[in-house]
């Protein structure tokens, strides 16, 4: 080799050493079309309507996921009591329900109390503030402060194992592109569900990887655009309302049965719920701010719900479940009769050594006095963005 070829290696190398130091500093690689061969389960999926495993769908347990969104208080801990506690399905296993939550007017002790019943306790921002594009602006050290460490601090002050604490759901589900997901794999959380989708309904997309280049619309961007390993997005895959237009949320579907029609509202229901039942049995998400379904506001709204959550949990190959159960299906998909023969699964109870905080001082609001009901020793000052303790 002569010795200007030998240069040119040498220069060669040195620009790869140096073009792959930038990517790592940057923590960012462009997605890739997916890989199918090389993007398999347990670890990864590519964005998909095809069932996981390649099992028929009336093989597949239909996972019904409820969600609520925001704080768990005395006002809405009601509901959860009526409606929730003593569900099981037919399984025999407690039915599940994921709680997003965010910190402001959250009584951690309720908290706490929804744990010890099995329920998933998910992160939805420690400030939850305004304005909607805050959140779009959002970068890598903001996304830290608001879910990196509200887990800590939702761990510490309700009194749950930081491992039991896997899922977030963005404000407003105003998706943040790359920043929520990357702060996602740095801190070991496991899924995402943000991100609605329009085009992927009947049949529905399941839960996948951002491994690769999703193939989700992306409904309120920005969306993410690098490759984040091990990532799980969980789709919000919209309803349909009367009109056929689609809603991410329940509440925010448009053209709706009059909120005095309770069958109406159960039919309606019903008929969101077949299109994944009767189709590729992709997991049916009720996803709904408590109040919307609530006896004191909605009264018939709320006895189609209960009466769907009935019906539902009579049914041999429909379960209601936390949303992390389902990521784990996902990993793991096994066919409806062998899932039923599966031991419920273990809950790691806590104590909560109540105490009732404050007046609180605040940083962030300095007119206003905070008052905080939480399971460990009252912190010194108002938890906020920067203190998630208080300290
Ligand atoms: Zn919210």
């Amino acid at each position: 080799m002569c010795i200007k070829m030998k240069w040119l290696l040498v220069l060669a190398l040195f620009v790869a050493v140096w073009a792959q130091e930038e990517s790592e500093e940057e923590g960012l690689t462009l997605a890739e079309p997916c890989d199918a061969e090389s993007c398999q389960l347990p670890d990864c999926r590519c964005s998909s309507t095809n069932i996981p495993g390649g099992l028929a769908a009336r093989d597949v347990p239909q996972f019904v996921l409820v969600t609520f969104d925001d704080g768990v208080n005395v006002i809405n801990i009601n509901t959860y009591r009526n409606d929730l506690y003593n569900r099981l399905n037919t399984n025999g296993c407690p039915a599940g329900t994921t709680f997003f939550i965010n910190h402001e007017y959250t009584d951690y002790q309720i908290v706490n109390e929804l744990y010890n019943r099995g329920y998933e306790i998910a992160l939805h921002s420690l400030s939850h503030q305004t304005p909607q594009t805050y959140w779009a602006e959002a970068t890598y050290d903001d996304m830290k402060l608001e879910f990196g460490d509200q887990r800590i601090q939702m761990s510490h002050f309700a009194n749950i194992p930081y491992d039991e604490i896997k899922g977030i759901r963005i404000p407003f589900l105003q998706m943040t592109g790359n920043a929520s997901f990357q702060v996602m794999k740095d801190f070991g959380l496991t899924y995402d569900c943000t991100w609605p989708t329009i085009n992927q309904l009947d049949p529905g997309l399941w839960p996948y990887t951002l491994d690769y280049e999703s193939t989700q619309e992306c409904t309120v961007p920005p969306c993410p655009t690098a490759s984040i390993p091990g990532v799980w997005t969980l789709p919000m895959v919209s309803w349909l309302d009367l009109n056929g237009a689609a809603c991410a949320m329940v509440d925010s579907c448009f053209a709706v049965p009059p909120l005095n029609d309770e069958d109406a509202w159960f039919n309606f229901i019903v008929t969101n719920f077949e299109r994944h039942y009767l189709g590729n049995r992709s997991p049916f998400g009720f996803y709904v701010h408590e109040w919307y379904v609530a006896e004191r506001i909605n009264p018939a709204v709320n006895r189609a719900f209960v009466r769907f959550l009935d019906m539902i949990n009579n049914m041999q190959d429909v379960f209601m479940v936390n949303a992390a159960d389902v990521i784990d299906w996902v990993k793991d998909p096994v066919p409806v009769d062998e899932y039923k023969q599966k031991p419920c699964k273990n809950i790691q109870q806590t104590t909560c050594p109540a105490a009732n905080c404050g007046p609180l001082t605040s940083d962030h609001n300095i007119w206003s006095s905070y008052y905080m009901s939480i399971c460990n020793v009252c912190p010194s000052s108002y938890p906020w963005l920067g203190n998630p303790l208080g300290q």
